[in-house]
Parts: structure tokens; sequence; C-alpha cells
């Protein structure tokens, strides 16, 4: 990915969190660009107009057409300007699209330039979107306000799986989802907070079996919040034999099979 251009009435949304911490950092050390089109400069007349009442009646307005088409124009002839042909798609931000995860994220990573529409009051005009083959993506089942959200939510999602972002790719491949699991419970010190203890294992500096815990308590969990997840696991044989004997030994030592049923004082670790 080389730029992010979002298309917006309210682009400071998107700044205050596309430009803050992580990403902020990986901006400025230019591993992507980041830019904005304040849709308003392509407004209809002189008071800013870029909006209107529907077609056929109907409560809100709707976003016109040409501002968003002037903007989309401006994204990807300024795109071209510095980086020539590149692989580009514009994504209308929509509580009507597929809805985001990691996979589709990973792919819309390999792009070299994604254009985000960011939708407000009722959306946008159809005609636009057809005109200018937008793809639809949603951020999750409810609706927000505008576009804005959505669009911060993907550009977090795809720059830090950018090479350099994060300070090595196993930071966001080792994490709840991309793993294909949920994460296992993690701790810092204290090893003993307000009487709850660390599990003894991860105190042993035994790295094998340190290892062996994280990867049981992982699928413990998947199994208990997210059952789905597992069907899809490239998981060995003898990796499962392993996991379910794990099991099968903290049922008989009458241990907690969540390791998230943290122990106080005095209890065994499992
Ligand atoms: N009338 C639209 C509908 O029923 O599909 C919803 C419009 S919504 C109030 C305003 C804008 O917020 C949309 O144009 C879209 O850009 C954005 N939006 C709302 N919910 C979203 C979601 N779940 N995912 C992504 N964008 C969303």
């Amino acid at each position: 990915m080389k730029r992010f251009t979002c298309l917006s009435l309210f682009p400071e949304i998107i700044r205050a969190s596309a430009l803050s911490s992580i990403g902020g950092r990986a901006v400025e050390r230019g591993l992507y660009e980041l830019e904005f089109i304040q849709i308003r400069d392509f407004a209809v007349n002189e008071y800013g107009k870029v909006d209107d009442a529907l077609y056929g009646g109907g409560v809100g307005m709707l976003m016109m057409a040409e501002p968003v088409f002037q903007s989309v124009t401006k994204a990807k002839d300024d795109f071209r300007q510095i980086h020539g042909e590149g692989r580009e798609k514009l994504i209308y931000l929509s509580p009507r699209g597929r809805v985001l995860d990691q996979q589709k994220a990973r792919e819309l990573s390999e792009l070299d330039h994604l254009i985000l529409l960011c939708g407000h009051y009722e959306g946008v005009d159809q005609r636009v979107l057809d005109e200018c083959e937008a793809e639809e993506l949603s951020i999750g089942d409810y609706v927000l306000t505008g576009g804005e959200l959505a669009a911060a939510v993907l550009i977090d999602v795809i720059s830090r799986m950018l090479p350099g972002v994060l300070p090595s790719d196993e930071a966001w491949q080792k994490e709840s989802i991309a793993s294909g699991l949920l994460e296992e419970p993690q701790y810092t010190r204290p090893a003993e907070w307000r009487g709850r203890a660390v599990p003894e294992l991860l105190l042993s500096g035994h790295a094998a079996r340190i290892e062996a815990w994280r990867q049981h308590a992982a699928l413990d969990l998947t199994l208990e919040r997210r059952p789905e997840l597992l069907t899809k696991l490239p998981m060995t044989h003898e990796e499962i034999k392993a996991w379910l004997e794990a099991r099968e030994q903290k049922t008989k030592a009458s241990l907690p099979l969540l390791p998230g049923e943290q122990m106080k004082k005095g209890e065994k670790a499992n």
C-alpha cells in the first residue's frame, strides 16, 4: 500500500485516529501516505451545497453525485501524478457492504491506492457509486452517523499489517483472529497482584512448555468463545491430540479449563 485517500466532509474525525500513535509515526516515516480530500471543495454552488432531498420522498438528505465524482477523480489524478499507474480501488464505507474481516483487510493491503469514500446523512447517490465502480464495505451490523469512523478502522487494520509499521510481522500475525485463534491470556509484572498469581509455568523459563501452554490456552479460549474458528485451523493430528490430552489432565486434576479463570493466591495454576 502506497496511499490511502479519504474523501470526506469531516476529515478531522479520521485524522484524529489515523495520525495518532503508531499510525502517525508510520506516516511520518513515509511507510505509506495518508491524503484527505474535502468533498465540499467540489460543492455545486457557492454556499457549499453537497447534498439534496431524496427523489420519491423520504427522511433526510443524500450526498450528490457530482461532488463525490469530482473528489474521486482528484484522488486518482493526485495519485497518478506522484506514483504513476497502480492497483487502485474505491471503497464506499457502508452498512450495506460485505462486513470487513482480517482476510479482506489483508487482500486490500496488497493494493497501491485505496480511495475511501465516507458517506454522511442518508448516504450517497447510487449513480456515482455505479459510475466509479465502488465496492461497499461495512465495519459491522450497525449504523454509524458517517463513514469516517469506519474509514479510520479500515486504515488502522490495514496499516498495522504493512511492512515496518509494527516491529515485526509476528506482532500482528500472532494476535487474535489473524492467527486463526483468540489470543491466550497474557500477564506482566508483578507476578502476584491483589491475590491473583500469574500461572506458575510462565515464570519457569521453560520455553517449549510455555509455548505449548500458550497454544493450549488459546485453543481453550477459542473453543469457549468462538468454536467456529477451530474448524478452519491448519493443525496437525499430533497438535490436536496434545491439546485434548492436556484438557483431559486438567479435568482429572479438577483444574479450571479456561486459563482466564485466574487463580487467587494459594490456588493451583493450570
Ligand atoms: N441510509 C443508509 C443505509 O440505510 O444504508 C445509512 C446512512 S448512514 C446514517 C451515513 C453513512 O455512514 C453511510 O453513508 C456510510 O458511509 C456510513 N456508515 C454507517 N454505518 C456504517 C457501517 N456499519 N460500516 C461502514 N460505514 C457505515
